[in-house]
């Protein structure tokens, strides 16, 4: 069992001193050891840009699935908030059609009075 052991090691040990002598004294092999080398790095990357490139379509794949199967709902928040906005603009519109016409409203009551009151017709606070 221990001599196996031993054995294999020797028989590892003279394989590594081997190759390291025929990487040394042999730029033939040494070229060969680095094409293929070379050619590993570019499978791998490759192979990382298909990988990539898949993760891409798939998500766009995912991005467009998504919108599909929500569009009725994204429809309806799109309705709601452009009608949102409608509400948000009239309010703004009566807001400057009541300042160009000289009117306020009251700091007590809040009643529509004329812009030049000094006491409110509605409730008599002074403005
Ligand atoms: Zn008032």
């Amino acid at each position: 069992m221990n001599e196996n052991v031993f054995k294999i090691v020797f028989i590892l040990a003279i394989g590594i001193f081997v190759f390291t002598f025929l990487m040394m004294f042999s730029p033939k092999l040494r070229n060969k050891m680095m094409k293929r080398e070379l050619k590993a790095t570019k499978n791998m990357f490759q192979s990382l840009t298909d990988d990539l490139k898949d993760l891409q379509s798939t998500s766009i794949k995912i991005k467009k699935e998504i919108l599909d199967e929500n569009k009725d709902d994204l429809e309806s928040i799109e309705k709601q908030e452009a009608s949102i906005k409608g509400e948000g603009i009239k309010i703004k519109a009566n807001a400057l059609k009541s300042g160009l016409t000289g009117d306020m409203y009251c700091k007590n009551c809040g009643e529509k009075i004329p812009g030049d009151s000094i006491y409110c017709k509605n409730c008599g606070a002074k403005q």
